[in-house]
């Protein structure tokens, strides 16, 4: 810390802003997580230095900055999780590498069951988790209130709990912390982060990118990333790429500081709701997405009267808990609730990081690791392969939808 005055400390930027420059070997469009990781990768352990960032508001303006940060690796497609899996292990790594506290709270995630249907979904998740070495175990509901005894597993509750799937490695971290430590990393390495650009156009020769028009002129690169959460889809359109991504909004909202009560993230498919105590104290709790496509970041009443009806019927202590304050950001979501990883669309020199819906947080670093790999190699890697766009063109939907849930798991 610097002295900024009498009196006064001034924290000390956590990157170089260096100048714009007219051509990079990579420009990435979007500074959420995903753009930032892979910016982040590709630097350290790519050498590939000479690479943008072009963020047109501020940094985890985006999704990466508005969502709940819940971990998990037990998703319901095998493809799935093995890349969750990974991602979850890189936490603690990255939190050394980058040399920043990204407080990951290791503190395992419940998810009810309310119907034969879901506990026979979470069979089959359970499974797939344990096929690939992920912890992941059925509980029934006594067991359920034993982990979160402030459950209500009586018959009163509209939904009444009928088991859990308990996945011990989940848990939450800070984002903003995620998105600055990655910055700052990325920075170290070389990157160049430029917030209040926005990328306005695309420009083509023959079938390959070489560079975007942006609000501070025409910037030339070899290689593009789209990594532009909500908006990816918008940015896409200026190549008339037509993408099977909707953006939705979702919105969070905290409650008041308690006392500690509620020690692992608990969600509830029939609800729609996932709640979890933050070191604060207060109850950080989500779920719910419009129905309808839109850009709007706004919150609504009716998301309020939900949230509450729906938390305070299975976990009836928390009714009088005050909520105090509401936040919302776009999903952006594909018809199978897995993304879009590609470096094949028919543009050369064009790479995809979108369509993560609800599931973008856990997934920035690994997805970030690997983009940067494809990226740098010129080659799709194997882990990536499953998630390319063409996949929707011929049937190939990932099921990550479970049949018995409106959206699947929501954090
Ligand atoms: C309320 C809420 C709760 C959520 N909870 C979870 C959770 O618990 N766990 C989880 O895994 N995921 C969660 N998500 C989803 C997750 O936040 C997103 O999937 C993830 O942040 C996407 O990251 P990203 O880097 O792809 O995009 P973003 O973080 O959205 O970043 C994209 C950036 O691109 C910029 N941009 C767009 N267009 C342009 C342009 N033309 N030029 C320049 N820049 C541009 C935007 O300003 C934005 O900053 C949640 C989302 C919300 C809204």
């Amino acid at each position: 810390m610097t002295p900024a005055g009498p009196g006064a400390l001034r924290l000390e930027r956590l990157w170089e802003q260096r100048p714009l420059k007219r051509s990079y070997d990579v420009i990435i469009i979007g500074g959420g997580i995903h753009g930032l990781a892979t910016a982040y990768y590709l630097a350290k352990e790519h050498g590939i230095r000479d690479v943008a960032v072009l963020e047109r508001q501020y940094i985890g303006f985006g999704g990466s900055g508005r969502n709940t940060a819940i971990v998990r690796a037990n998703q319901r497609t095998q493809e799935n999780v093995r890349l969750y899996d990974e991602g979850l292990k890189l936490w603690p790594i990255l939190t050394d590498e980058l040399d920043y506290n990204l407080m990951f709270f290791n503190c395992g995630n419940l998810n009810l069951a309310h119907s034969e249907a879901a506990v026979n979904a979470f069979r089959l998740s359970v499974n797939t988790a344990n096929f690939n070495h992920v912890e992941s175990e059925l509980l029934d509901a006594q067991s359920c209130k034993e982990l979160i005894p402030i459950l209500d597993v009586s018959d009163k509750p509209k939904y009444p709990i009928q088991a859990g799937m308990y996945h011990p490695p989940g848990g939450v971290l800070r984002h903003d912390a995620v998105v600055w430590g990655l910055a700052k990393g990325a920075a170290e390495h070389g990157v160049d982060i430029h917030q209040g650009v926005e990328v306005q156009g695309i420009d083509v020769q023959g079938a390959k990118v070489t560079g975007v028009r942006t609000n501070h002129g025409p910037i030339e690169c070899a290689k593009l990333g789209v990594m532009a959460g909500g908006y990816g889809a918008e940015v896409c359109a200026m190549l008339d790429l037509e993408l099977p991504v909707h953006p939705l909004t979702i919105q969070a909202m905290v409650t008041q500081p308690l006392k500690p009560f509620l020690h692992h993230v608990v969600s509830s498919g029939a609800y729609h709701v996932y709640a979890n105590q933050t070191l604060k104290g207060e109850i950080a709790t989500g779920a719910h997405m419009d129905p309808q496509v839109n850009y709007t970041t706004d919150a609504t009443a009716h998301y309020f009267k939900h949230q509450a009806e729906a938390l305070t019927d299975f976990m009836p202590a928390l009714k009088g808990a005050r909520f105090l304050r509401i936040w919302a950001g776009l999903a952006d979501m594909t018809p199978d609730m897995a993304p879009i990883l590609d470096g094949n669309v028919g543009f050369d020199g064009l790479y995809l990081d979108l369509g993560w819906g609800y599931f973008g947080f856990k997934s920035g670093p690994v997805a970030g690791k690997y983009m940067a790999e494809f990226i740098a190699r010129e080659t799709c890697p194997e882990i990536l392969e499953p998630f390319a766009l063409d996949r929707f063109l011929e049937n190939r939907y990932m099921g990550e939808t479970a049949t018995t849930m409106k959206y699947g798991h929501w954090d």
